[in-house]
């Protein structure tokens, strides 16, 4: 029994632990034993918090023995978190050599917000050194693995914390979205992640790669776990000024009421359907199209007409805020320093060489230079521009349909080193999922079938502004109608 404890969903798991069927102990040591049998494949993990784990399994143990556990929303649930999300005590290195070997002193607020819930945090996630990729290969450390097909990529930059939920090593997981980094990866791993609304959920803590477009989300292999994860973490923190003082729904009664989803109206974005998407993904997005129609959802063709100028936008404001951001590593106050330079110029200069990977670097000096004088106008200030006027885009859509649906990636999972060396190929990528984050809407991609060969199809929903509840009402009428039956894993 106990090596199924790790396939059940958090709800599932959730239901065993209140009616006292299973030990927090014994789930958590579940998932430590999967995690033994098969990260060695995945590399899902850059730190394993096993004793602490265990530790802190006993103790929820021993209060519930007691009935003095509280009812947190994620009692017992063993979590993993993405490694650009401070952690106190626990090593914190954003997949880049920089910060190898940083503790951090204090909680990101999401994290004590999983403690306060009863949540047992398992490890810190592999990911793309700083969040800058789309396929886990940036890490500085080494690539994680689709859980589907080990030759391919788990998708970036939260692939770990998707191969670790996807590969039942974790029931749930939270990762950053800056441009499609929740979305992307879920969709390639074959599971749900959600990038809620920009100043849903408080970014304290989270390693800061470009400010006005990160979000931290939840990953899970349901709809349902994933409301419950952002029930947890959603809501104001007076010590991220972005988050926003909107009292946080309800989630998961909206999802218990099983309210029909009758007469909500679909836009498809025709600028979403170009040459660039492969025609399974293509297929697949049709079908479920006509099983929102048959839940009673109308679906009409809407223009999001920005469209064809995001990933530039994207890629100018992105590595802009990077640079300014990561100009705070250079060797003094935490991280690398380089060892025996003579002057301050010099150490400035060999720390961030020997620190940072080469997209970092990319990024830096793109970014250095859209802000640089004679060229911030031509280049920042005008993708401000552009990204308002995909805003209204937005905007104008969502006065005629509640959501916008479509694919989450144009291609299925790619084969590692296949885009690896060619940078435009790989933002390419990011088509579908960058205009929620320059937008500030959330967007969520959901498993929608498998390819031919087995491979995970995801099929993005976007929605106004702070109506997270409405979209995982519709994702979880939609996954009880899709009903997608999963092939075996490749571990
Ligand atoms: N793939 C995108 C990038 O490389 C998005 C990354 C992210 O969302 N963190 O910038």
């Amino acid at each position: 029994m106990r090596s199924e404890l790790c396939q059940l969903s958090i709800r599932e798991l959730r239901e065993r632990i209140e009616g006292g069927d299973s030990s927090v102990t014994e789930i958590t040591q579940s998932f430590l034993d999967r995690i033994q049998q098969c990260d060695n494949k995945i590399k899902a993990f850059l730190t394993l918090e096993q004793e602490s784990a265990l530790a802190q399994a006993a103790k929820l143990d021993r209060e519930l023995a007691e009935g003095k556990s509280g009812n947190g929303l994620l009692m017992g649930i063993p979590i993993a978190i993405k490694d650009n999300i401070v952690t106190q005590g626990v090593r914190t290195t954003c997949a880049s050599r920089i910060l190898e070997d940083y503790v951090p002193p204090y909680d990101a607020t999401v994290m004590g917000k999983l403690t306060q819930n009863g949540a047992v945090l398992i490890g810190k996630t592999n990911c793309d050194e700083f969040g800058m990729g789309s396929s886990t290969e940036n890490s500085a450390f080494f690539p994680t693995c689709n859980p589907w097909d080990l030759e391919r990529v788990p998708g970036g930059s939260s692939g770990g914390s998707a191969a670790a939920v996807a590969a039942w090593e974790v029931p749930g997981a939270l990762g950053s979205d800056t441009g499609g980094s929740i979305r992307q990866p879920a969709a390639f791993c074959g599971i749900v992640g959600l990038k809620p609304t920009y100043g849903r959920v408080s970014r304290y803590g989270l390693v800061a790669f470009a400010s006005s477009l990160d979000q931290i989300g939840p990953l899970g292999k349901s709809v349902y776990d994933v409301a419950i994860l952002l029930q947890a973490i959603a809501g104001a923190d007076p010590k991220d000024s972005t988050s926003v003082a909107r009292p946080v729904e309800n989630y998961l009664s909206e999802l218990d009421q099983g309210k029909d989803v009758k007469g909500l109206k679909i836009g498809v974005p025709k600028e979403w359907f170009g040459s660039a998407l492969d025609r399974q993904i293509e297929q697949s997005i049709q079908a479920a199209l006509e099983k929102l129609e048959g839940l009673g959802c109308p679906v009409v063709e809407v223009s999001i007409p920005q469209t064809e100028y995001a990933i530039s936008t994207y890629y100018i404001i992105a590595p802009a805020e990077a640079s300014s951001n990561l100009a705070r590593y250079d060797g003094v106050k935490y991280g690398h320093r380089s060892a025996g330079q003579e002057d301050l110029e010099s150490m400035f200069k060999c720390t961030r060489s020997e620190g940072f990977g080469e997209e970092v670097k990319r990024r830096i000096m793109i970014g250095t230079y859209v802000l640089s004088s004679g060229y911030y106008d031509a280049y920042f200030l005008k993708a401000g521009k552009v990204r308002t006027l995909l805003r209204n885009d937005y905007l104008e859509a969502f006065k005629k349909v509640d959501f916008l649906v479509g694919p989450t990636t144009p291609s299925l999972p790619f084969m590692m080193e296949e885009k690896k060396t060619d940078p435009l190929e790989m933002y390419l990528t990011d088509i579908y999922t960058v205009t929620a984050n320059l937008a500030g809407i959330p967007g969520l991609s959901m498993p929608c079938g498998f390819s031919q060969e087995g491979l995970p199809i995801g099929l993005q929903i976007q929605a106004p502004h702070f109506q997270e509840a409405k979209l995982l009402r519709l994702a979880h009428a939609l996954e009880e109608a899709l009903d997608v039956q999963r092939p075996a894993l490749a571990v």
